[in-house]
């Protein structure tokens, strides 16, 4: 089972953002949610291959890449890259200083090994694109690709983390108010309406 909880302040368990979620508003936040619990106890949901290949094969991924093949060699640059997606993401949300040159310098690494890959062809009698690399590297251009055009628009003031002590889930605010708190209203959302419950019938400081 990839879900993991934590206890409550009531000592039941309590589920915490559950397996992947596609909550981020965009390919590369959702990318980045795939570690459950970020500032807490974390659930890596990317543990094996098959959680990447089931992960872009998700509805609300990447299912026009069809059954990517992830080999155990591809874990280690997924896993650094989506470490540093996060912390080049993370400043907008807490809205700190910046490091735009660093930023930069990665995404701009990742896009010249992985925009090369991509050539025009002639087929069936019309010009197409066609992507010539590895399947973790086609993956890994759609999130890279997704990121930059995040980065350079003005989406990206609008990043946020969501609230919860533990979650560490990042998305786009696009409420109306931009007064989103949660990541999800079903997660997170919840367990703080559980707290407040919790408090308000037992005399204990909400959370
Ligand atoms: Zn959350």
């Amino acid at each position: 089972m990839l879900a993991k909880g934590h206890r409550g302040v009531m000592g039941r368990f309590i589920p915490s953002t559950q397996d992947f979620q596609f909550i981020g508003g965009s390919l590369a936040l959702d990318f980045v949610n795939t570690v459950g619990n970020r500032l807490g106890e974390s659930c890596d949901y990317f543990s094996t291959p098959r959680d990447v290949v089931r992960w872009a094969g998700m509805p609300s991924c990447l299912p026009h890449l069809g059954i990517v093949r992830i080999r155990r060699r591809d874990m280690a640059g997924i896993l650094r890259r989506r470490e540093y997606l996060y912390q080049t993401f993370l400043p907008f949300a807490e809205r700190t200083k910046r490091n735009g040159l660093r930023m930069v310098a990665r995404l701009n690494h990742d896009i010249s090994q992985l925009w090369s890959k991509k050539t025009l062809r002639h087929k069936d009698g019309r010009i197409q694109w066609a992507f010539e690399g590895s399947d973790a590297e086609q993956l890994a251009h759609a999130i890279v690709s997704d990121a930059a055009d995040l980065l350079s628009s003005g989406r990206c003031e609008l990043i946020r983390q969501c609230q919860d002590s533990s979650c560490g889930w990042l998305y786009i605010d696009r409420s109306r108010k931009k007064n989103r708190r949660w990541c999800s209203m079903r997660d997170c959302g919840n367990r703080a309406k559980a707290r407040r419950f919790y408090a308000q019938h037992h005399g204990e400081g909400a959370a």
